[in-house]
């Protein structure tokens, strides 16, 4: 393998011409979240290794398996993070963010790593965009931050999205229910995989997220979650499914959802679209903060892996706008030529047009065919001539149809025509004739 010209396993390249649909993605996403009231927050790509192992759990895939984590030149273990939460609350502690000013709202948009299998929709550096709300335990939030997630997704053009809520219950009420599901898996501990046996001893709710099908088979007639909640999340999870109602946002109710975090209590939620189930998924959590050593301040919040949302987005058909497109392309043969090019170039550039002049030495018929190449919606050629009579033709590419345009007036002649001007008349007036 070319090593030097081979990116690593697992990551993606993004080219020019598809990072126009990334950023309308981020844009959409953050500019729905900050009508929520969430800024964004930008943490380090690493981390102190301790912080994952605290801050994720060490009984979950993603920490026992998948971690990037290496020694620094200060002989310090650190980590590339493998989600956002663990990080960002850090961050709001460090920062005192926590202290006063409650709710705290952050949104996201940055890469993760995880060393998984590589395959479509799973690699190694993936991107994430989501929020994190600290500070407020009412159902509200719980609403309020789905919300958000549905809305995001909704304005994209998504279809076909499925929500599905859970309440896994607080501390209290789960001690119940562990030792009732521990119970159950005890009875079929033969059957389960070598991973959920060890599951079973540390958290058996975890079995209830196996992707063996032979677990998921088990995990069916497994004790509900839902019938071990204590009074207080029974009435909290109610709540949230009122208020999700009033908010006309559909959802069923999926006892299976467990998620993957230690510190879940209560709500949590998937966002799925056929075929790519979970595309975004989250929950409310408890003891983070406190676990690491900030105050006790619960939090909510949810992650969508942008890999899989734009996968799906064009899988879908769904609207992308228009990358911004080359308004002139301006040809020179010639020194005297090109130096006029590059400063009306540079003169329209200010003025907000995106404008393009030979870099290459190019023939003008090579110019004129990378004008083509790029799709520039008018071009003009600038020789000894033009310079001499101070006129060019400026020609539309679409039609070829030309017209004359002064060099020295070129600016609001240039702006008419891009408003609406001569070539518009024009079309509409051959038209006329055809009629
Ligand atoms: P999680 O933190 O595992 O709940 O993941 C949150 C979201 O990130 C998931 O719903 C996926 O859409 C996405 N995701 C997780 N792992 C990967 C991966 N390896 N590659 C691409 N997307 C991922």
């Amino acid at each position: 393998m070319a090593i030097l010209t081979t990116r690593p396993r697992g990551t993606n390249d993004f080219l020019p011409a598809e990072t126009p649909r990334w950023q309308y993605v981020e844009r959409t996403l953050l500019s729905t979240a900050a009508l929520y009231g969430y800024g964004e927050i930008r943490t380090p790509t690493f981390e102190h290794t301790e912080l994952f192992l605290r801050g994720v759990g060490d009984t979950t895939d993603v920490v026992n398996k998948e971690m990037y984590t290496f020694t620094d030149k200060g002989d310090r273990s650190v980590t590339l993070r493998p989600e956002g939460t663990a990080g960002i609350c850090r961050a709001a502690i460090e920062n005192g963010l926590l202290g006063d000013a409650l709710p705290l709202k952050v949104s996201y948009v940055f890469n993760c790593f995880r060393y998984e299998k590589a395959q479509r929709g799973r690699y190694r550096q993936f991107h994430q965009f989501g929020v994190e709300c600290y500070g407020a335990t009412g159902p509200v939030t719980d609403a309020e931050v789905i919300s958000l997630a549905w809305e995001g997704m909704q304005t994209l053009g998504l279809k076909d999205l499925t929500l599905a809520v859970n309440s896994i219950g607080c501390p209290t009420c789960r001690a119940e229910y562990h030792k009732a599901l521990r119970a159950y898996f005890e009875r079929r501990r033969e059957e389960l995989c070598e991973t959920c046996r060890e599951r079973l001893e540390k958290n058996p709710m975890r079995i209830l997220d196996c992707k063996s099908p032979v677990c998921g088979e088990i995990a069916k007639g497994a004790p509900r979650v839902l019938d071990y909640l204590c009074g207080d999340c029974r009435d909290h999870f109610e709540k949230v499914q009122t208020l999700l109602k009033d908010a006309d946002i559909p959802f069923t109710i999926d006892a299976g959802i467990v998620r993957g975090l230690d510190y879940y209590t209560r709500t949590v939620f998937e966002i799925s679209v056929p075929g790519f189930p979970a595309l975004c998924g989250g929950g409310r959590y408890g003891g983070l903060s406190r676990q690491l050593g900030g105050p006790d301040v619960e939090g909510i919040g949810f992650a969508m892996g942008l890999e899989r949302l734009i996968m799906v987005m064009e899988q879908q058909g769904c609207d992308f706008p228009e990358p911004q497109q080359c308004d002139l392309y301006i040809a020179s043969m010639g020194e005297a030529a090109a130096e006029e090019a590059f400063r009306l170039t540079t003169q329209l550039r200010r003025e907000g047009y995106a404008v393009q002049c030979d870099l290459m030495g190019r023939s003008v018929k090579a110019q004129m065919k990378y004008a083509n190449k790029i799709g520039a919606l008018y071009s003009m050629v600038l020789g000894d001539s033009e310079l001499q009579s101070g006129s060019a033709q400026l020609k539309q590419m679409a039609t070829g149809t030309a017209k004359p345009i002064s060099l020295a007036h070129f600016l609001p002649e240039f702006e008419t025509e891009m408003q609406n001007g001569w070539f518009a008349a024009a079309a509409e007036a051959a038209e006329k004739i055809d009629r």
